[in-house]
């Protein structure tokens, strides 16, 4: 008997598959019903800042302190652009420039202050020797909160040179650097943070509803934050001061079983420390007491390693899923030291996506002009390798004149070639220089780096497990769901 068509749950399935900004996309198949624990990082992760005005906290905090230092005072009102920076690119301290690269390493977009390098700058720089990334030469900037470094050393860079200022790349780099965490340590940016939360911090007002479902559901959850316990109460009680209520939600504390803060990252992932027990929030780290055993829910824990939070969490650590913003600190250094799952919160996806959909026809035609930018090369090598034969023979023997007219044919397809190749590629570099600038003005997009994935693409594929926009996406899955990758393919599979 034919069965009735569609299938009532195949129809459900499809109308309940979420928007594209609200999908957690998935590299390495998961399934959240064998999950017990998920783990929340705070800032970036469960506290979405408003880039662009902790941006402009940081950066003015850190001019100051700059000019205190003895540089001149022309940086406090100097031209900067907070939009400039984005995540996974390389400061070059020694020739003082930001580069992009591909997933090879290889340089595909440089700026020194604001002024992009020619092609010929970037090969002289970058491309005649290996370039390591690990070495002391450069400084990654992977997560939201280092932007402000990258927009104060690049503007302050073109401010100086402008005045004719000496500047010695190196050492302004870590000025700027060691200003911005002065900052932090002294206060000055927390402070201003703690004391007009709602200017800086984004309440996602579906936050409890997602924590909610996945309780319901069984999972025990946890805080793993570098914040210390003070400013991570104040942060706490604001994001969830809206979603209290009942029995079970009458602080944000309600939500979570676990809470540990100062954790120190990504060296919580690497190595031995003991869990601390905090009795007041603002307690200093030398009034902090030695925790041993199970943990507490009323309570709150500090520093610690992954090992001792594993303890405490009692189960394997593959049923563990953390969810994090810091590609490094979260991630990568979760996954290289434990067996942790993960996931990876990145802000950035909803205009990736925007920009993705609004230029699908675009991307589809750079596709199709490489393709046939690379039959046309292949085609012009063909006909010049029978030119080059035939005038060797010609120098050497002279060509009867059957050859000679079939020498000047190949010649006539070689010029016609190397002319529809220069329309191709004229064509091809205007396209992309526009589908690069509707994703980022100045380094088009974050996972991509021309037609290659970006470097820092790469890292999201090989350690983030699930990406998405933000934790409250969560919502939209079961808390069992199967999340499947998709099927890997190598470029000899994609032959057929
Ligand atoms: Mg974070």
């Amino acid at each position: 008997m034919q069965l009735p068509l569609p299938l009532p749950e195949l129809a459900q399935i499809a109308s309940t598959l979420p928007g594209p900004e609200d999908r957690i996309y998935v590299n390495r198949s998961l399934r959240l019903d064998q999950v017990q624990w998920v783990g929340f990082d705070m800032d970036y992760t469960l506290a979405i800042y408003h880039q662009d005005q902790m941006d402009r906290l940081s950066i003015e905090a850190t001019c100051k302190k700059l000019c205190e230092r003895g540089y001149p005072e022309t940086l406090v009102g100097m031209h900067y652009r907070t939009d400039f920076p984005i995540r996974g690119l390389l400061v070059d301290r020694k020739l003082g420039n930001v580069i992009k690269m591909d997933r090879f390493k290889y340089v595909k977009r440089a700026y020194h202050g604001m002024r992009e390098l020619s092609r010929e700058e970037r090969r002289q720089a970058y491309h005649t020797r290996r370039l390591r990334p690990a070495s002391g030469r450069y400084h990654w900037v992977d997560s939201l909160y280092a932007l402000s470094e990258v927009t104060v050393y690049s503007a302050a860079i073109e401010a100086l040179e402008a005045t004719g200022e000496h500047v010695d790349p190196e050492q302004l780099f870590t000025d700027v650097r060691e200003c911005i965490d002065l900052s932090h340590r002294d206060g000055s940016i927390l402070n201003a943070i703690t004391s007009d939360l709602e200017r800086f911090v984004f309440r996602d007002p579906a936050l409890g509803q997602t924590l909610h479902q996945l309780r319901s559901a069984g999972k025990k959850l946890f805080v793993l934050t570098n914040s210390y316990p003070e400013y991570t109460e104040r942060m706490m009680e604001y994001l969830f001061a809206d979603q209290l209520g009942g029995r079970n939600y009458r602080s944000w504390r309600g939500y979570f079983d676990l809470v540990v803060t100062a954790a120190a990252k990504p060296s919580f992932f690497a190595h031995e420390g003991p869990m601390m027990r905090v009795a007041k929030p603002t307690d200093l780290p030398d009034a902090w007491t030695p925790h041993t055993g199970p943990g507490n829910r009323e309570h709150t824990y500090a520093a610690g390693s992954v090992h001792a939070l594993q303890e405490m969490l009692g189960c394997s650590p593959d049923e563990v899923l953390y969810v994090g913003d810091h590609i490094y600190g979260d991630v990568l250094r979760a996954k290289k030291s434990s067996a942790w799952r993960t996931m990876l919160i990145l802000q950035e996806m909803d205009v990736e996506l925007q920009a993705n959909s609004e230029l699908e026809h675009s991307i589809a035609r750079l596709d199709g002009l490489l393709e046939i930018r690379n039959q046309l090369l292949d085609d012009l090598r063909e006909h010049q390798a029978v030119v080059r034969q035939l005038q060797r023979r010609k120098e050497a023997e002279g060509l009867p004149a059957a050859f000679e007219a079939e020498r000047v044919r190949h010649r006539r397809a070689v010029d016609r070639l190397r002319q529809r190749l220069k329309a191709i590629e004229h064509e091809y570099d205007e396209l992309e220089a526009g589908v690069d600038h509707r994703f980022h003005p100045f380094w088009g997009s974050l996972f991509k780096a021309g037609p290659e994935t970006s470097a820092f693409g790469n890292q999201v594929e090989g350690y983030a497990e699930l990406y998405t926009a933000r934790v409250s996406n969560l919502r939209f899955y079961s808390p069992s769901h199967y999340f499947h990758s998709p099927r890997d393919r190598m470029p000899h599979e994609l032959t057929f």
